[in-house]
């Protein structure tokens, strides 16, 4: 579905120069459940940014189903982002000044779906994530658990074949952060490929493939 292909990305130049990725091969079926492992600063996120087309390697191709990324035009970057991938960040994203509903049909007005189907997807989805009773919160109204299964909702709202997901449990408390694993799993289940960064050895159970990285290399794939 996703491959990479002798990924490289250099920040900076000269003396500021950082090799975040070196030469990095993998593959990534449909289906699968990926964890991207690997101490602080090893280059987790960019490489998950750059297999969501979120970002562009210095070096190397992505391909998606066959497709060489770097040919596509911004709009079919943008397209990709918005309904084959859905985002889950540490951080949330939330839109503040947004409540609960507000924010997970925000990708559907983005799609230029109408007003009443975008409210009973959004409901839906936030009824199925257990915060039905939740739906005109404000994300301050929320606890960080809450406000991380708003985000799984709003990833879902275009119907992503793909989730990419960055420490979606870094800033949880262990009980939330199981919550959120195993909306992740459910999700997996039905067929969603899951794509995620975690330095959490704990969190490998979930995974069918675990990617290691080590100072921007690929050190170890991990098949199960
Ligand atoms: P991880 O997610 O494993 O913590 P990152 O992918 O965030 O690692 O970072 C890998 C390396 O690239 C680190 O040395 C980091 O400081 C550097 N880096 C990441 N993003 C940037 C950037 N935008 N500009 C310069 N250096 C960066
Ligand atoms: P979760 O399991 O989703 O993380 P918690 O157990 O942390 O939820 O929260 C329990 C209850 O406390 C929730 O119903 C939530 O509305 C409320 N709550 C938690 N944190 C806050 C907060 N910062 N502001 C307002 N309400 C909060």
């Amino acid at each position: 579905m996703i491959e990479a292909k002798n990924i490289w990305k250099i920040y900076g130049s000269g003396e500021a120069k950082t090799i975040a990725l070196k030469n990095i091969n993998l593959k990534i079926e449909e289906g699968e459940f990926v964890m991207i492992i690997g101490p602080s600063g090893c280059g987790k996120s960019t490489l998950l940014n750059i297999l969501a087309l979120l970002d562009v390697p210095t070096k190397g191709e992505v391909y998606y189903k066959g497709r060489r990324t770097s040919t596509m035009s911004e709009n079919e970057r943008a397209i990709f982002r918005r309904k084959v991938g859905g985002f889950i960040f540490q951080q949330f994203h939330l839109i503040k000044t947004l409540t609960a509903l507000e924010n997970v049909e925000l990708p559907m007005i983005l799609d230029e779906k109408d007003k009443h189907y975008r409210k009973k997807r959004a409901k839906e989805l936030l009824e199925k994530i257990g915060l039905g009773d939740r739906l005109n919160y404000y994300p301050h109204q929320l606890s960080g658990g809450q406000q991380q299964r708003v985000a799984i909702a709003r990833a879902l709202a275009n119907n992503p074949r793909i989730i990419f997901a960055d420490e979606p449990t870094g800033n949880l408390d262990s009980k939330s952060g199981a919550i959120v694993m195993n909306i992740l799993k459910e999700l997996n289940e039905k067929g969603i490929t899951i794509v995620m960064v975690t330095h959490e050895q704990e969190l490998l159970k979930y995974a069918s493939k675990i990617i290691k990285l080590r100072d921007g290399e690929l050190i170890e794939i991990i098949e199960k």
